[in-house]
């Protein structure tokens, strides 16, 4: 465990005095921890509804009609109940684009802003200073805006919408001055990762007071067996030596005074539309259905699966090409998520015995 940064710090004083049941629980996180327990952020896929057509989109197979039970406001109300029983203390929506899901403003109120740091993704196209006030005002705390370029025709051609780079500088505005914390998201690739570009683009996250989260490419959704963008082990170390000179971001950076490595379980649990619980939102393997058991005997099932469990200092499904081989190609000709029985057997578990115990 190291300290907490000054950044750390005043955001633990901001929850202390605005969210104290948040600052309460984000307190034990260390211990919870250290005793082997999940601190996840419920990153939660809501419904899938989008605006864009995003080329690196990686819920495509998640969109379209599916049969089958999915979310409404009172199950949302329950996850919530489940999630801060956990001592679980962030929620971020995500979709699809949750700026154009009806029930949004239900969807806030159910998971419950006292209850949870809240964040949203948004592509920024309906983000204007109404909407960024009126999300602050509902308990919404930070908005993740997806920016993929500086260049105004590289964003628009990637995501097939002319004009949204334009409302995605807009956004940033509307979110300053409504006073939600916002983070740029951009997805980097061992073809983008030195460029100058890149440099570019943290230099004007910088000179607008905001963080860059950076999401490395992975080889699903769109990306599917396109392993020529994933990055190297050299990438990432050089990665390492950016957050020493600008405000970015990935899963693999300590947070919280812990240093965790890929934060998948531990730290981090996508939940579908449809109630399946996933490692990460890029792993696209159920570990268990919130419809189905507890929340809690879900992630302590991902605990128990060791490339979750233990520490891994890797981003497993943007590096380690075995990993990818073996754990995620195999989910490219099913129907997503795949049941974890299918994916992992008795070897990649933690304790036979309580994997035993689950089936
Ligand atoms: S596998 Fe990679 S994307 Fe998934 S949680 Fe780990 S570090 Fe994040």
């Amino acid at each position: 465990m190291s300290e907490l940064t000054s950044e750390e710090n005043s955001k633990r004083n901001w929850l202390k005095e605005h969210k104290p049941r948040v600052y309460e629980k984000v307190t034990r996180f260390q211990e919870k921890a250290a005793r082997g327990e999940s601190i996840a952020i419920v990153q939660f896929q809501y419904d899938y509804r989008c605006n864009f057509r995003c080329e690196h989109c990686s819920v495509k197979r998640f969109q379209g009609p599916k049969s089958g039970r999915f979310f409404t406001l009172e199950d949302v109300r329950e996850l919530s109940r489940q999630a801060d029983e956990m001592g679980l203390a962030n929620f971020v929506i995500t979709g699809g684009e949750p700026l154009v899901f009806p029930d949004l403003e239900q969807l806030i109120e159910a998971i419950d802003p006292e209850k949870f740091y809240l964040v949203t993704d948004t592509n920024g196209w309906l983000l204007d200073d109404a909407k960024a006030k009126r999300l602050k005002s509902l308990g919404l705390d930070k908005v993740q805006l997806s920016l993929d370029s500086l260049s105004a025709a590289e964003h628009d051609s990637f995501r097939h919408a002319p004009g949204s780079h334009a409302r995605a500088l807009r956004a940033i505005d509307a979110s300053l001055n409504a006073g939600l914390n916002i983070i740029l998201s951009t997805v980097v690739t061992h073809q983008r990762i030195r460029s100058q570009e890149f440099l570019e683009y943290l230099e004007f996250a910088r000179s607008k007071g905001v963080g860059t989260f950076v999401t490395y490419a992975k080889p699903v959704g769109s990306w599917e067996g396109n392993f020529e963008v994933l990055v190297t082990q050299e990438d990432m170390a050089y990665m390492r030596e950016l957050e020493k000179r600008f405000q970015v971001f990935t899963h693999l950076t300590p947070s919280y005074g812990m240093d965790l490595g890929c934060i998948a379980v531990k730290r981090m649990i996508s939940i579908t539309k449809y109630g399946d619980v996933m490692p990460c939102p890029y792993i696209h393997v159920s570990l268990g259905n919130f419809f189905q058991e507890p929340l809690q005997d879900i992630v302590e099932r991902g605990m128990n699966i060791k490339h979750f469990g233990r520490r891994v200092p890797t981003c497993l499904i943007a590096e380690s090409l075995p990993f990818i081989k073996k754990y995620i190609v195999p989910t490219y000709d099913k129907p997503l998520p795949v049941p974890y029985k299918e994916i992992f057997g008795p070897e990649d578990m933690i304790s036979a015995k309580s994997s035993a115990a689950q089936h």
